[in-house]
C-alpha cells in the first residue's frame, strides 16, 4: 500500500529491511548507533556550534509535551501562535502542566503574523517562550518561521519551533535562524519509522533549565544520560532507532534535504494538476501552502460520500488520510513518504475511475 498520509509514511524497503535485528539496548553497537543517530540529526539542523541533539521514546507529541515541561518554568510564560490543530495541542499541554500560557489565534488558512507576535511580546514582558508550528499540518499551511525567529529574538525571549512535518525537507538553519528548541520525530520527512522524537536544543537552554514536569519527558535529564554514557536513560526503541539511522543515510543519498524538497515539491504539482483536472479545489491559497500535505475541498456536487471514495482508494492499495481536521468540509492528502511521481499519477488514475464509477 502507498501511504498518503502525514505520517507514519511509506518507507524505502532499505529502512524497513534494517529493522530486522535485535540489539542490546546498553551494547556498544548500540551506543555508537545512537550517536549516529543524535550526530546526524544536529548535523542536518547545522546546530553543532550551540545546539544538542535529544531523542525522546515515543511520537512527536511526546517532544512537545517534553520540551514545554523542561523549557518553560513555573513562573515563566509560553505564547503559542495557533493556527490549527497542532497549536492548539500545545496549549492543551501547557494547560495541562500547570505551564502559564497564551496564544494569538489566526484562521486556518491564514498565516502566522510577525507583526501580530511582535505587539504581543511588547505588551506582555512576562512572556519567556513563543511555540511556532513550522508546517501546520491540519491544512499544510507554511508559517513564516525566519521572520518570527528574528522577531522573538529581537524581543529577548526564547522560541520553541515544531518542525514535525517539515524537518528533512523544508530548509531550517539554527546558525542563521534563532531557535532554542527545534523540535521533530522520525516518521515524517526523514522518511524513518515511527517511534523517535527529538530535540535540537540550546545546550544553555537545557543547562539553566528547571525541575522537569515529567520524569520520562524530560529533556534535560534525558540529554545528560546520553552525555554521561551514551545511553538512553529507558528502553529505547531499538528497530526504531536503526531503521530512522538508515533512514538518514538514503537521505543524504538522495542529496541531501534540499533534493528531498524537490522532490516533494514535484509530488504536490503532479498531485494538484491533476485534482484540478478531476474537479478539485485546493483549500488554502498556493502561496501559503508547503509541499507537505494538501488539503482540498469536498466538491459541493459530489456523486459520492467521502467514506466510500476513501474505501475506493484504499481497495485500490492508497490509504489517504481518513478524515478531516479543518473547520471547512476538507479533505487530506500527503505528498512526504518514499513516494514519487509515478505514485500520484496511479493515484489520479484510481480516482479517476473511482468518480467515473460513481457517475453511473
Ligand atoms: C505529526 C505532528 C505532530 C506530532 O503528532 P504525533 O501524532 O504525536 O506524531 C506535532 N506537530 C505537528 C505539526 C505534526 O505534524
Amino acid at each position: 500500500v502507498i501511504l498518503l498520509t502525514p505520517g507514519p509514511l511509506t518507507t524505502a524497503r532499505e529502512t524497513r529491511a534494517a529493522m530486522t535485528s535485535d540489539w542490546g539496548s546498553r551494547d556498544a553497537a548500540f551506543i555508537a548507533l545512537t550517536a549516529d543517530l543524535r550526530r546526524c540529526l544536529l548535523a542536518l539542523a547545522h546546530g553543532e556550534a550551540n545546539h544538542v541533539c535529544v531523542p525522546i521514546q515515543g511520537s512527536g507529541t511526546y517532544v512537545v509535551e517534553a520540551a514545554i515541561g523542561s523549557l518553560v518554568k513555573p513562573d515563566s510564560k509560553l505564547l503559542v501562535l495557533e493556527n490549527g490543530r497542532y497549536g492548539a495541542r500545545a496549549v492543551t499541554i501547557a494547560q495541562r502542566l500547570g505551564r502559564p500560557v497564551t496564544s494569538l489565534h489566526w484562521p486556518e488558512a491564514t498565516p502566522v503574523n510577525p507583526q501580530a507576535v511582535r505587539a504581543a511580546l511588547k505588551a506582555d514582558p512576562t512572556i519567556s517562550h513563543v511555540l511556532l508550528i513550522h508546517c501546520e499540518t491540519t491544512t499544510g499551511i507554511l508559517n513564516p518561521l525566519q521572520v518570527v525567529a528574528d522577531t522573538v529574538a529581537a524581543e529577548g525571549r526564547a522560541l520553541i519551533v515544531d518542525a514535525m512535518s517539515s524537518f528533512g525537507a523544508l530548509p531550517v538553519d539554527l546558525r542563521t535562524t534563532p531557535i532554542t528548541a527545534l523540535l521533530a520525530s522520525s516518521n515524517k520527512c526523514l522518511e524513518g519509522p515511527p517511534g523517535i522524537a527529538f530535540a535540537i536544543a540550546a545546550r544553555d537552554a537545557l543547562e539553566e533549565a528547571g525541575i522537569a514536569a515529567s520524569v520520562s519527558l524530560d529533556l534535560k535529564a534525558q540529554w545528560q544520560g546520553f552525555e554521561k554514557n551514551g545511553q538512553w536513560r529507558f528502553t529505547p526503541p531499538v528497530q526504531a532507532v536503526a531503521g530512522t539511522v538508515k533512514a538518514l543515510e538514503l537521505l543524504e543519498a538522495e542529496g541531501g534535504p534540499a533534493a528531498r524538497l524537490a522532490r516533494y515539491r514535484d509530488n504536490f504539482a503532479t498531485l494538484l494538476a491533476g485534482m484540478k483536472r478531476l474537479g478539485f479545489s485546493l483549500y488554502l491559497d498556493e502561496a501559503d501552502q508547503a509541499p507537505i500535505i494538501a488539503t482540498f475541498h469536498v466538491p459541493k456536487a459530489w456523486d459520492l460520500t467521502f467514506e466510500a471514495f476513501y474505501d475506493a482508494l484504499a481497495a485500490r492499495g492508497y490509504l489517504i488520510y481518513p478524515g478531516k481536521l479543518t473547520g471547512a468540509d476538507t479533505f487530506r492528502i500527503g505528498c512526504i513518504g518514499a513516494i514519487g511521481r509515478r505514485d500520484f499519477e496511479g493515484l489520479l488514475a484510481a480516482m479517476a475511475e473511482i468518480l467515473e464509477k460513481a457517475r453511473g
